[in-house]
């Protein structure tokens, strides 16, 4: 697999799960890594125990605080080479029993906050594409949820197939830049993704989350960082990728 030696990334939601795994995933493979979320602490034992990977918090639906975290990176490490943006919540239950800011915040963290911080680092990730390494790379990160609304997600559905709109117009429109944009949709993931949902709610669901099989946040690191290690002439424009057991 190709080496990431030179390449500076971006990860949002890297405080824990599928974003903390890609984080440690592409340093291993010699990224410089910036970790952005809000939970400083984490990001800060994170970049304490990974060498290359830089905490910056961030939060996604904040276009002060992106372009912060943008211009930061920019600052200190000079360049963006790939953008992953994972940061993303499921608050999940029945439409009548759910808050509408349940809705509202997942609108804004996984369609805005993947909007802002695309919309923010794309003029380096072009100036990137440009360079040695003559790709650069956005991977969005959708889910099973992206192909087919169930109830009781109709909403996190919603967010997952805009991710997935907005990810292959882009992709059109970038191609000739060299910028590729690659969606991944992950199944079911071990992770703190199912702790956000409201406690009443999640009370009555939880046996049967945990007896579900699921892959590990590495997983899908791994499949993240398969996307953005293929040569320069080749673009992974879509991945869904569940744990064997997972029927739908
Ligand atoms: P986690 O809850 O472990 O991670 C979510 C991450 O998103 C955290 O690092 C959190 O950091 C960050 N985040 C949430 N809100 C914001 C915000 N406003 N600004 C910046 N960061 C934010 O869950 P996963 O690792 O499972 O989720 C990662 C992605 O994978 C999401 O997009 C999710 O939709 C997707 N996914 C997950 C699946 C699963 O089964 N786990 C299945 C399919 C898709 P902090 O709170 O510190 O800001």
């Amino acid at each position: 697999m190709a080496s990431l030696k030179g390449c500076v990334a971006v990860v949002t939601g890297a405080s824990s799960g599928i974003g903390e795994a890609t984080a440690r995933d592409l340093a291993a493979r010699g990224a410089t890594v910036v970790a952005a979320a809000r939970r400083a602490d984490r990001l800060a034992s994170l970049a304490s125990s990974v060498a290359n990977v830089h905490a910056f918090e961030c939060d996604v639906t904040d276009v002060a605080s992106v372009q912060r975290m943008v211009d930061g990176t920019v600052a200190q490490f000079g360049r963006i080479d790939i953008l992953v943006n994972n940061a993303g919540i499921g608050l999940t239950g029945p439409a009548v029993q759910v808050e509408l800011e349940d809705w509202r915040r997942m609108v804004d963290v996984n369609v805005m906050g993947v909007l802002n911080c695309t919309h923010i680092a794309l003029k380096h990730l072009v100036e990137a594409a440009a360079g040695p390494r003559g790709v650069a790379d956005i991977v969005n990160i959708s889910s099973v949820a992206g192909r087919k609304a169930l109830p009781g997600s109709s909403v996190y559905a919603a967010t997952k197939f805009a991710v997935n709109a907005f990810s292959d117009g882009l992709r059109q429109e970038l191609a000739s830049k060299h910028v590729r944009v690659s969606i991944v949709a992950p199944g079911f993931t071990k992770s703190e993704f199912i702790e956000h949902i409201r406690p009443d709610l999640l009370a009555k669901i939880r046996a049967s989350l945990e007896a579900m099989p699921a892959m590990t946040a590495e997983e899908i690191a791994e499949t993240i960082t398969f996307c953005v290690t293929r040569p320069a002439g080749v673009s992974v424009s879509d991945l869904l990728v569940r744990p064997t057991e997972q029927e739908r």
